[in-house]
């Protein structure tokens, strides 16, 4: 590829983009620079021109995991590679690869709708498919994790094309490698997924079982259909009241310190914790972050126009107009409240950007 030009902006790079409507919780935030990439030549001169002119780049599929603090000094790439195929199918399993800017949920139920079952669990899942390796999604008794084949990223440094295994992935509750040692260093292109042809329903998540209690053998597109109305019954629409979703991730702490707790808090729920190789742990339990928030006071609370939201109070909301700094001082004051109370320290989902917003 030819060097770009120092002054010389491609065109389809626009400046002093506003990102209001690129983020679920509808923040107003600007990028100096901005681009969709929609084909890894677009992608590979967004890198180049971001390195000439020694500007931070930040990597956006559908902006639902993502709390932007203050304008963008730097170029700000949207994700826009688009394609599905099935790259194999012996005895029964498909690996079909997606690219990154597909979104989640269209892949979800074009999968559902050829015959490719294994992904109905996650329907309405808001944002891309390049970002759900990212933080491992996961709902309703499935985590990416245990459909990823592979991942292919291209090297923000170097511009090589890798493929990374799900074990490289180090998946983790919302966790993976490219939120450790590998954040910002990997952009994703495309995921590969290992799907099944006979349908495998899991009903392991009590909520999606209850809901389906009264239909014989049910099917995978009675489990999607389940899961998307149980979500629509208990989730804002991002389009009605702006969000991202879960904020804070469920805790996990050492058992010990459950039971102390539970002296005190005899209704504290527990869910039990797998690590890694999916090996159940029997020295820690995971507690809902949502229960905490709740015993603590805040549903329903707000801070300015951002707000804890009544239904659910894992979730905050930007009741209209919010500043990013109004809901990270909400965040703030309710992560300092559950940890005096019980002294757990609430971990956002959330990525802030930047990590560390100046108050
Ligand atoms: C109403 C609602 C419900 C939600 N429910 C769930 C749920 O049930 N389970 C769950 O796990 N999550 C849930 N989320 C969170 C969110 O939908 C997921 O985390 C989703 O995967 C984010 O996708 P995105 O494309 O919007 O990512 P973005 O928000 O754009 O980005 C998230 C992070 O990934 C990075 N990133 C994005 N794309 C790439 C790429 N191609 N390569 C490298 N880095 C990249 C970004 O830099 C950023 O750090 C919910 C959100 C909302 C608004």
């Amino acid at each position: 590829m030819a060097g770009l030009v120092a002054g010389f902006v491609p065109a389809f790079i626009q400046e002093n983009v506003d990102l209001s409507s690129r983020n679920t919780f509808g923040i107003h935030a600007r990028a100096r620079y901005f681009c969709a990439a929609r084909s890894l030549q677009e992608l590979r001169v967004a890198l180049q021109f971001r390195r000439v002119r020694q500007l931070p780049l930040l990597v956006l599929g559908g902006g639902s995991n993502v709390l932007l603090c203050a304008d963008y000094p730097g170029v700000v790439v949207q994700m826009a590679l688009l394609g599905i195929e099935v790259l194999a199918e012996r005895d029964g399993e498909l690996l079909v690869r997606a690219a990154s800017g597909e979104s989640w949920h269209g892949f979800v139920q074009h999968c559902l709708q050829n015959g490719y079952f294994g992904l109905e669990n996650l329907a309405l899942i808001p944002g891309s498919v390049g970002a759900a390796p990212i933080q491992n999604i996961g709902a309703y008794g499935v985590e990416v994790r245990d459909l990823v084949s592979e991942v292919t990223v291209l090297d923000v440094g170097s511009g090589e094309i890798e493929t990374l295994t799900a074990a490289q992935c180090e998946f983790d509750y919302r966790d993976s490698v490219f939120k450790g040692r590998l954040r910002g260093r990997k952009i994703v292109l495309d995921v590969t997924f290992r799907l099944h042809r006979q349908p495998r329903v899991n009903l392991s998540y009590s909520a999606l079982a209850q809901a389906l209690s009264e239909v014989t053998d049910p099917q995978p597109g009675d489990v999607f259909a389940a899961v998307c109305a149980i979500r629509s019954s208990k989730l804002p629409d991002p389009a009605v009241l702006g969000n991202a979703g879960s904020f804070f991730k469920n805790p996990v702490i050492a058992k010990a310190s459950y039971e102390k707790l539970l002296q005190t808090y005899a209704g504290l729920p527990s869910y039990p914790v797998h690590d890694r190789a999916g090996q159940l742990s029997t020295a820690t339990v995971k507690v809902p972050a949502a229960w905490l928030i709740e015993q603590a006071g805040w549903k329903g609370k707000s801070c300015g126009r951002a707000a804890v939201y009544q239904q659910q109070p894992l979730v905050l909301v930007n009741l209209g107009g919010a500043t990013a700094l109004e809901l990270v001082a909400l965040a703030r004051q309710i992560m300092a409240s559950v940890e005096r109370l019980f002294d757990i320290r609430l971990e956002p989902e959330v990525q802030w950007i930047p990590t560390e917003p100046l108050d």
